[in-house]
């Protein structure tokens, strides 16, 4: 089975990538895609995301990694996915991704969404955290992958 999990990634977590090793194992083949347009006004850039995602799944066989924009939905469509994935940290994210859950739903009826819990270690983990904790010279190899810390040191030393 074919899987989709959409997100924007900037940057990737360990969080992000210990959903990603489980859905693999659950579904197969994890088709991870990047939205290209995102009102969040990302720190990396497209291509730098994309780098930084396939240096971290270069070990994984069944991963790939696609750029997409508009309707995460149609992006399932294209890529021949019945289901996409979100993953959840806490009540805080329910509300929200149950959401857009249901909005996607209406729009395409045939696609379902699966929702993973984080694994405990990483559940207090996002993206915008690991900025901040880059930003102020914390320690944080053990929240991204070697890849995406590298690019975090040299973002902020600027
Ligand atoms: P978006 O802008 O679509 O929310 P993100 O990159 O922030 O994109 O998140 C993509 C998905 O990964 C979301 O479903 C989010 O809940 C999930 N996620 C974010 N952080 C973690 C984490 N630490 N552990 C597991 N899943 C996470």
């Amino acid at each position: 089975m074919k899987i989709l999990y959409p997100g924007t990634f900037d940057p990737l977590t360990k969080g992000h990538l210990d959903l990603i090793q489980r859905a693999e194992k659950l579904f197969g083949n994890v088709v991870v895609a990047v939205l290209k347009n995102t009102s969040k006004k990302p720190t990396f850039d497209l291509s730098r995301r994309i780098i930084q995602i396939n240096k971290a799944i270069s070990h994984l066989p069944n991963i790939d990694v696609i750029t997409y924009d508009g309707l995460t939905v149609d992006c399932a469509r294209d890529v021949n996915a019945n289901l996409i994935l979100r993953g959840l940290r806490a009540m805080s994210d329910f509300e929200y991704e149950l959401q857009i859950a249901h909005t996607n739903k209406s729009l395409n009826s045939k696609i379902e969404t699966i929702f993973l819990s984080t694994n405990t270690n990483y559940s207090f983990l996002s993206s915008s955290l690991v900025k901040e904790v880059a930003k102020f010279g914390g320690e944080i190899n053990h929240m991204v992958p070697e890849s995406v810390e590298r690019d975090l040191k040299d973002y902020f030393r600027k």
